[in-house]
């Protein structure tokens, strides 16, 4: 994965005074994509917040690095990108009924049926542990 100190040592070669164009994504975007920074909690989206909840920093990492690597030299990096690398890892997340109990991974958000008896009604990792939208 690209670190801060790897894009140091990218850089060495450069002129200290040459002109630049530069944006560096990390995880806390992915923080404030899920309004971990706004201040005013009726701000906050309800589903936002449960999936900031099962993110770790191993997963933020996973998405920032798929962005490095799908860097387009015409479109960039943008937020949509972000909300996609964050949907496709979200899709392979554990998530719990809430009506039958039953786990399962496959894809979706909140709202979508459970496979085992078909409510919408499931969080992301175990009932006990997620935050409820
Ligand atoms: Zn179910």
């Amino acid at each position: 994965m690209p670190t801060i100190k790897e894009l140091r040592e990218h850089i060495q070669g450069y002129d200290d005074d040459k002109v630049v164009a530069y944006a560096i994504w990390s995880g806390d975007d992915i923080d404030m994509m899920l309004g971990d920074e706004l201040e005013d909690e009726d701000d906050k989206d309800p589903t936002d917040t449960q999936l900031l909840s099962v993110l770790t920093q191993e997963d933020k990492n996973t998405i920032i690095n798929n962005m490095h690597h799908a860097h387009d030299c015409n479109y960039g990096l943008t937020w949509d990108h972000l909300r996609s690398e964050l949907d496709d890892l979200l899709d392979e997340k554990l998530k719990q009924c809430c009506t039958c109990e039953q786990t399962f991974t496959t894809p979706g958000y909140p709202g979508k049926e459970c496979p085992h008896c078909g409510s919408g009604n499931w969080v992301y990792g175990y009932i006990d542990e997620a935050v409820q939208p």
